[in-house]
């Protein structure tokens, strides 16, 4: 996503929405990287939710009332503190009223500084078409039916944990993973079947091999010793559970890649 837009709606679980609100939070914000950096302040307190120029927005009980967005309206007027666009996320948006959504439009259309609004939704119905219309829809809501990962992706996980890189182009790898087409703990969780596979045929379990297409790679990785293949399996699971905790990707797969070399297992 190049092209930076003033408003998105979201939409999805709203866990999934809240955490693509901050990659958004930070990829519009951040000094240093192209996507975000996860180090510099900026990306920090925005991941951490205590930025001056973040405001959330939630519904009072079972709606956000018209007179809750008048205060919204009255800051967009503020210029940004320190950012280089405030951002206002509004969490379960179709809990708008319809007036309080017919008097955001103006706002939504021209904001008077720079900013970007944030509308999480499970629900695009619950929108009025005119704000709708007014947003990019990003749409998260299926990601997670199919658990199924691209083949490409896939390649490039198996490039680095089977085949072996050079390791100085992990940068080039954590990059392309995070870009991915999939979510990092999905993609993990692939990696850890690997693990599981070369170890039952390691063990000669009778466990049906989950990547059977991929048999011949994965006897010659038999050759690891089973303590060693254990630990990476562990690896794998402690960075599945970091990035769900932290929502880290990239520190994630850099600390995975330095485990697993650690060892010795890719
Ligand atoms: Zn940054």
């Amino acid at each position: 996503m190049r092209r930076i837009f003033h408003a998105y709606i979201l939409l999805g679980p709203e866990k999934e929405t809240i955490k693509k609100a901050k990659e958004l939070a930070k990829t519009v914000n951040c000094k240093n990287a192209l996507r975000y950096c996860d180090e510099c302040n900026c990306c920090r307190r925005m991941e951490a939710g205590c930025h001056p120029d973040l405001f959330h927005v939630f519904p009072d009980g079972f709606s956000i009332k018209v007179e809750k967005i008048r205060e919204v309206i009255m800051s967009s007027h503020q210029p940004p503190v320190e950012a280089k666009k405030k951002v206002y996320v509004f969490h379960e948006a179709d809990k708008m009223t319809p007036e309080a959504q017919n008097a955001l439009l103006k706002t939504l259309e021209d904001p008077p500084t720079p900013l970007i609004f944030l509308l999480l939704s499970q629900n695009l119905k619950a929108l009025l078409p005119t704000v709708v219309s007014r947003c990019q829809i990003l749409d998260y809501s299926r990601m997670n039916e199919g658990k199924t990962i691209p083949e490409d992706v896939k390649e490039i996980a198996l490039e680095v944990i089977i085949r072996g890189i050079d390791f100085s182009k992990i940068n080039l790898y954590v990059q392309k993973l995070t870009d991915a087409e999939a979510e990092a703990d999905e993609i993990m969780e692939f990696i850890a079947s690997v693990y599981r596979d070369i170890l039952a045929i390691k063990t000669k379990s009778r466990a049906s091999l989950k990547n059977r297409d991929l048999l011949d790679e994965l006897k010659e990785k038999a050759k690891l010793s089973s303590q060693a293949l254990v630990k990476a399996i562990e690896i794998v699971y402690s960075q599945i559970e970091a990035v769900k905790t932290k929502g880290n990707e990239t520190l994630a797969w850099y600390n995975l890649f330095m485990g697993l070399k650690e060892q010795e297992v890719m």
